[in-house]
């Protein structure tokens, strides 16, 4: 059975997830568009997304 490697899972979000420079920029967009989730830093590709549920 294969481990589920959680850096791979993190590159696959990441890659998969809309991308944004700042949090005020993906702030806005989340007011804009009426999101309640939240906003994390990707240690990935160093910008921010949208936290969703993994599983
Ligand atoms: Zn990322």
């Amino acid at each position: 059975m294969d481990r589920i490697d959680p850096n791979k899972i993190k590159k696959e979000n990441c890659e998969k997830k809309d991308r944004y420079e700042t949090y005020d920029e993906a702030n806005a967009v989340r007011v804009h568009l009426g999101y309640t989730l939240s906003i994390y830093k990707c240690d990935v590709c160093g910008g921010y997304h949208f936290s969703k549920r993994l599983i």
